[in-house]
């Protein structure tokens, strides 16, 4: 059965309530009607019982259907109150509407028929409004849902109108392009847009507006508020919506800036590793051919010293152009050894007291040969009369310049080449400048690199490996320098480099220990020498440079027989020590040796020339340290030194 309506109805006059009571019932009676005479019934009624509707009178005693109003408006704000009253007055029945009666019905006979239709349209009007209500709130709390979803989604995610406006934007969003969220709300797309991407972004915009696609996904730049660039996956799609149907870009952002930039990275450890892997390529053609040519002049001048016949003219101009081709040789294979000790990172700073005027009259020394030769002008401005002392590397100083002007020599035909250096605060600026080919500017930083030459054809009118200003520029950086240049096409080249400058005061010192050259008549004191070297050609090198002194010689082909030598035989007076030995080697030799004879002096001869080789021999006991290939007057005169004690 259907539930029945609860009213209650507050009337003072007993004939009235009958009235209303008998209409409801006559409607069918499914009624249930509480009666109220006055005030206080009223109000207990209303705190105990539930109602659906309340019929009121409009003049109660002392009270009136206003104050009912006002009543139940404070305690049960939706239940409905329809004033029923005998006055039919218009001014009262607008003003119970106005203070929320739901109806106004008039006490007549006639008119009280209707009450029931009006209870009826008044519950049907509660009822709608309250599953209105119940949407809305269903409504609100699903906006609620979708705001908080949108505010805290992981991904930047914003809604923007047709002109690119940002219309709202969430949190995300904001922290990815830097701006608070109400900054963005005044903005366009376009503002942080990186501009060398706008228009792929408009074009896809477009093609959503144009209805050719309905979303759209791109990577693309955004410049975020601090400047920096940032990479986003942008993801776009188009809705209509509103009450005029506007239309509206819904777009996801993500930040994809640390994925971009990895990319980058191994793009750009790719393009290195196939631009060396060319270079290296070109290298070894390159070296191929740099050692090949001095090889093919020593080879070739060496059997031409056999044919007889030759006049003295002839063999000292084949004997010039074996020992030219072999510096060329060495200086190439120097070149290889450096470069790979500087990869190793074991190139080691040695600072010591450098008398710099000494140290760059002594290159002058050493380049005026080839300037001579060439017919140029070899110059050193020396900017101070007065000498400095600097505290640097001297080895890879003399290295530095002598990298230079051995390269302004190869590439200047005619005219000077000019070097020097000034003090700039608290550095040493150097430069070699000369009249040559010149550099073109696209090259200033390329030749600093590996491998890099200006001349890439086959027909290169130069030769080189391409790996001296590698050198230079990383022994430059060792002693705290820069180096740069400034060059014009066919004009000339100025190479500048900076060292620290770590001056000192004592002018004392001298610096380059050059090596002293005795008359060599001192060598003819008969002295007995053990060379220890296991390869015969080495050996048989030694032996003739020594032919022209009266020396006695002994040979050990390994550590052991050298140390047996020097304990059998006290009249050895030095000894010339291979490193790389077979049994023994020759550290372990000297270590021996000095142990039983520690005056005996013992200068090492290897092929192992590096810096870290020398120290190591110098640390195993030896008194002095001459690469291979030996310098014939070097050798004589570390002889001489050593055996003048
Ligand atoms: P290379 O062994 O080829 O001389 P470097 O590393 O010393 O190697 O020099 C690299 C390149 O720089 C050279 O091949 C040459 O093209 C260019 N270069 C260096 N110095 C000069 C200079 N003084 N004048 C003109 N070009 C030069």
């Amino acid at each position: 059965m259907e539930n029945k309506i609860r009213i209650l109805h507050i009337d003072d006059n007993v004939h009235d309530r009958f009235l209303v009571k008998d209409a409801l019932m006559h409607e069918g009676g499914n009624f249930e009607i509480s009666e109220a005479a006055n005030r206080k019934i009223f109000e207990k009624l209303l705190s105990e019982r539930e109602f659906d509707v309340i019929l009121s009178d409009f003049n109660i005693l002392g009270f009136d259907g206003l104050q009912v109003l006002e009543y139940v408006r404070e305690k049960k704000t939706d239940l409905p109150v329809i004033i029923v009253t005998g006055t039919g007055s218009e001014e009262v029945a607008i003003k119970a509407m106005k203070m929320g009666a739901a109806d106004y019905v008039i006490k007549t006979v006639n008119h009280i028929r209707g009450l029931a239709p009006a209870i009826k349209s008044v519950l049907l009007h509660k009822q709608i409004q309250t599953e209105r209500n119940n949407a809305l709130i269903a409504l609100n709390e699903s906006e609620k849902l979708f705001r908080t979803a949108f505010e805290n989604a992981a991904v930047g995610v914003c809604l923007l109108d047709l002109e690119g406006r940002f219309i709202s934007v969430n949190n995300t969003l904001s922290e990815i392009l830097g701006y608070t969220k109400e900054e963005l709300e005044k903005m366009n797309i376009s503002g942080v847009s990186h501009p060398d991407d706008m228009s792929i972004g408009m074009t896809y915009l477009k093609q959503l507006i144009d209805g050719k696609t309905h979303s759209v996904i791109i990577e693309k730049r955004y410049i975020h508020k601090k400047g920096h660039v940032i990479w986003v996956c942008v993801s776009t799609g188009i809705f209509y919506g509103g009450k005029d149907k506007s239309g509206y870009f819904v777009t996801y952002i993500l930040d994809i800036t640390e994925r971009r930039n990895f990319e980058n990275q191994l793009k750009i450890a790719k393009e290195k590793a196939e631009e060396s892997d060319r270079l290296k390529t070109a290298f070894l053609n390159n070296i191929s051919h740099e050692i090949r040519t001095p090889l093919n002049a020593i080879v070739g001048f060496s059997t031409l010293q056999n044919k007889p016949n030759l006049t003295s003219e002839q063999r000292s101009k084949y004997n010039d152009m074996i020992l030219q081709s072999s510096d060329k040789l060495l200086s190439i294979i120097s070149d290889i050894i450096r470069i790979a000790t500087l990869e190793a990172g074991q190139v080691i700073i040695e600072l010591k007291e450098v008398n710099i005027n000494k140290t760059l009259d002594l290159l002058l020394e050493q380049f005026n040969i080839q300037a001579q030769k060439k017919n140029i002008e070899l110059r050193f401005n020396k900017s101070t009369g007065d000498d400095l002392f600097v505290k640097t590397d001297e080895t890879k100083l003399n290295q530095i310049i002598a990298n230079l002007l051995g390269n302004s020599l190869k590439y200047t035909a005619k005219g000077k080449i000019e070097f020097g250096y000034r003090i700039k605060k608290d550095l040493l600026e150097f430069y070699v400048k000369d009249t040559g080919i010149g550099i073109p500017e696209d090259m200033y930083d390329e030749i600093f690199k590996r491998f890099r030459q200006v001349e890439t054809t086959a027909a290169r009118n130069y030769g080189g490996s391409g790996l001296g200003l590698s050198i230079t520029k990383a022994y430059v950086e060792l002693l705290g320098g820069k180096i740069w240049l400034e060059s014009t096409m066919g004009k000339g080249t100025i190479f500048f480099f900076t060292i620290s400058l770590n001056q000192t005061d004592n002018k004392a010192k001298t610096v380059a220990e050059k090596p002293v050259f005795k008359e060599s008549s001192e060598l003819k004191n008969r002295k007995n020498i053990l060379i220890a070297e296991d390869e015969d050609s080495n050996y048989l090198f030694i032996e003739a440079c020594l032919s022209d002194y009266e020396m006695v010689l002994s040979r050990a082909t390994n550590g052991i027989e050298a140390v047996e030598i020097c304990k059998t035989h006290p009249e050895i007076d030095l000894v010339l020590m291979d490193i790389k030995m077979p049994v023994m080697n020759g550290l372990d030799a000297t270590k021996q040796i000095k142990l039983l004879r520690p005056d005996l002096h013992v200068i090492a001869q290897s092929a192992y020339s590096t810096e870290s080789e020398i120290n190591k021999s110098i640390e195993c006991g030896c008194d002095d340290f001459i690469s291979k290939p030996i310098n014939f007057d070097l050798l004589i005169s570390k002889i001489n030194k050593h055996l003048v004690k």
